[in-house]
């Protein structure tokens, strides 16, 4: 469940960017998803409206641009971008070589740009509405218990 890391921390930087900014509303935030990045969009969706649930950002629009993932194969220097799922796409159609590259790009997480709005009807010297920090009171699946019991530790024998 590394998405809701992911997204926590994108909540995050947008409530505090809104803050700074003096926004009443933010509208809309553009992320850069490398599809190297195992992430399921529809999740954070979900994920980022719960979050942001009584904040400014609340009816923000989450839009998740998918960069391609793509290497560099070594012999040619071609760049090209390559599905970890497909076979077929391993080889360079430049050169010819399967499999000889690195890795080039495709696991971006950026946030790209955050829509504000500023309440206009908001009186000059009014306080603005603070943000509250997104919790993360999520279903109590995340956390991940871990270990056992603790176990004593064996005692020396002397001999
Ligand atoms: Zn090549």
């Amino acid at each position: 469940m590394h998405e809701m890391a992911l997204v926590h921390g994108v909540v995050e930087a947008v409530l505090e960017h809104a803050e700074s900014a003096g926004a009443s509303e933010v509208t809309a935030v553009f992320l850069t998803v490398g599809e190297g990045r195992d992430v399921v969009e529809e999740y954070m969706q979900g994920l980022f409206s719960f979050l942001t649930k009584g904040t400014v950002a609340e009816h923000a629009r989450l839009a998740v641009r998918r960069s391609p993932f793509k290497v560099r194969f070594n012999r040619c220097d071609a760049v090209f971008p390559i599905d970890v799922f497909d076979p077929s796409t391993w080889g360079c159609s430049r050169c010819g070589t399967e499999r000889d590259y690195r890795f080039h790009s495709g696991m971006e997480f950026t946030i790209d740009r955050i829509e504000i709005a500023r309440d206009a009807a908001v009186k000059s010297g009014a306080p603005v509405a603070r943000t509250p920090k997104a919790r993360t009171r999520a279903s109590g699946a995340d956390g991940g218990a871990c270990g056992g019991p603790m176990e004593a530790a064996p005692l020396a024998v002397a001999g």
